[in-house]
């Protein structure tokens, strides 16, 4: 058993790794420089996707691309400013959308969200963190047939061959679900076994809480500099130094600087996505989240109010905020749930940690064993927070990890 553990980041996935650890008897500390959940976890739409496994880099993306930045309220941006930063991480990615490629990714992430569902709730069995998440499923819907079949026909095919449960549904199936839905939605295709979760900070911030009151250890700590000196692991920043047998970095979208400086040079980007929240009486419009996949914006109803998101803007970690993007969308909105009170209670701006092949990174650092990685979990990072964890503990156990983690090692970029 290792004797004392630091997890750096107090998002979905290092509080997923902290409970995970503590439950099997580590003596962890959990860090994060804010207050916890204060990174992508905090605002995101919510929703656990299982069997999830359509990597964003699918064949046709590169052209796909070209066609939404051309167009009016685009879902995706990138800043002009950060262009030549973006353009080797991009290279990447369309080299990953060659169908060869999106298929190993495909199987890949698959292997992993299969036990989303089954991994939150062995995670929070027992705790009343059980009831944050409800049996809603997760729903795109289409006006038209020929946005449908295009936008579906990728995610379709890897659904057959992956065995991912999925229902196809008409004008009339989803006003079933989902009557307050303008009736303009002809066609839906539906994964009734996700989850979502009322209220994701209040899920993150709960598990921190639990962690806490089990007796685990929370510090408010920024890690600068990380490096291995005398058989430990040693954290400074202007908050002091720390040291551990063993480091955990779950760091989300910041964590490229601290595997860096421990020699490991990963292509981690941030896809920067929104939200603006609607008055808590919109929540009741909607029983499930709901993409409008003509669109690209999720509506998920949460304990305070109907949250909307939105947006892949590629523009890095220190540009400002353009809130504007997201309440562009606010006309579709009113289109969709008509009569909808579209008053802007509060807009966010969050950072997703994406990697070219939209796998996450979790593995040893190449250099020392003492160092694990745990983050890049992109658009997906609620659904695979779990798992992640007790992938985690199974490692840091010296047991063989219960998915085989090759497929997510952290140099497996190193020849391309
Ligand atoms: C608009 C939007 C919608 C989304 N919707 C969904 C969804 O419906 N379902 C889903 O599964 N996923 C969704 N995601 C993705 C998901 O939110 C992220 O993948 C996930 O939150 C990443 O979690 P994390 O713990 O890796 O990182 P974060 O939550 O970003 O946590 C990282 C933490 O590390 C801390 N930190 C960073 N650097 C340091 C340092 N040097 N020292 C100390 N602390 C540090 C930060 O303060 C932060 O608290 C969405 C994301 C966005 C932006």
């Amino acid at each position: 058993m290792v004797n004392k553990i630091v997890i750096i980041g107090a998002g979905v996935v290092g509080a997923a790794s902290a409970l995970a650890l503590q439950k099997d008897g580590h003596d962890v500390t959990l860090i994060d420089r804010e207050a916890p959940c204060s990174g992508a976890s905090f605002g995101n739409a919510g929703a656990i996707i299982n069997g999830s496994c359509t990597p964003t880099a699918m064949p046709g993306v590169f052209f796909d691309a070209i066609k939404m930045l051309s167009q009016a309220n685009s879902p995706l941006s990138i800043s002009l400013s950060y262009f030549h930063k973006i353009m080797p991480w991009l290279m990447r990615f369309i080299w990953q959308s060659r169908s060869s490629a999106a298929y190993q990714n495909a199987t890949h992430l698959h292997a992993i969200s299969q036990y989303a569902v089954a991994s939150w709730r062995e995670l929070t069995e027992h705790s009343e963190l059980a009831s944050l998440f409800r049996e809603t499923g997760w729903l795109k819907v289409y006006q038209s047939e020929k946005s449908f079949a295009s936008s579906t026909r990728h995610s379709i095919e890897l659904f057959d061959k992956m065995a991912t449960k999925y229902e196809i549904l008409n004008a009339s199936q989803i006003r079933d679900l989902e009557p307050n839905l303008a009736p303009i939605f002809n066609y839906g295709i539906y994964q009734k076994d996700s989850l979502s979760i009322v209220d994701p900070q209040r899920l993150v911030q709960g598990m921190v809480d639990l962690f806490v009151n089990r007796g685990g250890c929370y510090k408010t700590f920024s890690v600068d500099t990380i490096s291995i000196s005398n058989e430990q692991v040693q954290m400074s920043s202007s908050d002091g130094t720390l040291s551990a047998d063993q480091v955990v970095i779950a760091t989300g979208a910041w964590s490229r600087t601290l595997a860096k400086q421990l020699g490991d040079n990963i292509p981690l980007e941030t896809e920067r996505g929104y939200h603006l929240m609607l008055p808590q009486s919109t929540s009741s419009l909607l029983n499930r989240p709901v993409v409008n996949g003509e669109n690209n914006f999720v509506l998920s109803p949460m304990s305070a109010g109907l949250r909307m998101t939105s947006q892949v803007e590629f523009a890095g970690l220190e540009a400002p905020p353009n809130y504007n993007k997201i309440r562009k969308l606010l006309p579709l909105v009113e289109q969709m749930l008509p009569n909808i009170d579209t008053r802007e209670e509060s807009t966010w701006l969050g950072f997703r940690p994406s990697l070219p092949d939209s796998l996450p990174v979790i593995g040893f650092a190449t250099r020392t064993k003492r160092v694990l990685y745990a983050f890049g979990h992109q658009h997906l990072g609620m659904t695979l927070g779990a798992i992640t964890g007790l992938i985690i503990t199974d490692m840091l156990n010296n047991k063989v990890p219960r998915v085989p983690i090759h497929p997510y090692r952290p140099n497996r970029f190193n020849i391309l």
